[in-house]
């Protein structure tokens, strides 16, 4: 009989153990549920509110008796809603990428100081509009990374800079750490307030919504950024002081480095 009840006991534990676990996986399965219908919510959100703007932007047009002056007003911000859309579509489609191919992340080695001048030039326009110095430091480096997605990490970054910076400087640093090269991005912008600094990286957390949809921004950006750098092994930091500026800073592996070669 005693043995009867102490395997009545290991039972009832095991049941317990697996119920408990059971529960867990619940718990994560509703988590993430929700966590997706915030982010169906969102999209939603953002795709409803240009969709909306431009149908009035175009009845508007449609009207006679508008001056030309209102029928230019009309037509550019018909399309500056349509840019939004264009950028939320692109980012969209580049989360969907790495969310399902987070292993096709295709390293190859390549010279980071090229691909930093590349979008610094294409970027330079946006900066010469606003009065900003934007300037580049970087000595010749090889890396080995996924040149089109580092690309899409710079651009991001430093189209932040520039968005965030009403006046002084935005600068792109690249400096060799043993293995490593390090990149800095920083500008003398309107920094980001400590009690947001945690959630920056989340997708759809903007400090000032307002501003960022006035400069075409996605609310996506780093979250982008953080994506491409986990699935390269590698994260993104960012320090920032309110009114001063702020520096974000990553890593990749240098191509000398052991692991570095092709
Ligand atoms: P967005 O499209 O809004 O720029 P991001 O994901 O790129 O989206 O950035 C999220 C938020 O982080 C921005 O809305 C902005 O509030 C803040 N941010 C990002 N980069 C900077 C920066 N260089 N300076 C100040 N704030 C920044």
């Amino acid at each position: 009989i005693d043995s009867r009840a102490a395997e009545f006991q290991d039972l009832a534990e095991s049941l317990n153990r697996a119920s408990d676990s059971f529960r867990d996986k619940i718990n994560e399965l509703e988590r993430m549920a929700q966590l997706q219908s915030e982010f169906i919510g969102n999209v939603s959100h953002e795709v409803r509110n240009p969709i909306f703007s431009i149908s009035g932007y175009l009845e508007a047009l449609g009207t006679s008796r508008l001056s030309e002056e209102q029928r230019t007003r009309y037509a550019e911000k018909g399309l500056n809603n349509l840019q939004r859309l264009q950028n939320l579509f692109n980012d969209l489609i580049e989360i969907a990428r790495l969310e399902y191919r987070e292993d096709l992340i295709d390293r190859r080695v390549f010279n980071l100081k090229d691909l930093v001048d590349e979008v610094v030039e294409m970027l330079r326009p946006k900066a010469d509009k606003k009065g900003l110095n934007l300037e580049v430091d970087i000595p010749s480096f090889e890396v080995n990374a996924d040149r089109s997605r580092i690309r899409q990490v710079l651009v991001n970054l430093i189209e932040n800079a520039i968005a965030y910076t009403d006046e002084g400087t935005v600068r792109c640093r690249v400096t060799r750490r043993k293995d490593k090269v390090r990149i800095d991005v920083v500008d003398t912008g309107k920094g980001i307030p400590e009690e947001h600094l945690e959630r920056i990286f989340e997708r759809f957390y903007r400090v000032d919504p307002h501003r960022s949809r006035e400069s075409g921004g996605t609310g996506l950006g780093l979250s982008i950024v953080n994506q491409i750098l986990q699935a390269h092994g590698e994260s993104v930091s960012v320090e920032s002081t309110e009114g001063r500026g702020t520096r974000f800073q990553f890593e990749l592996p240098h191509a000398t480095s052991e692991n570095g070669q092709a």
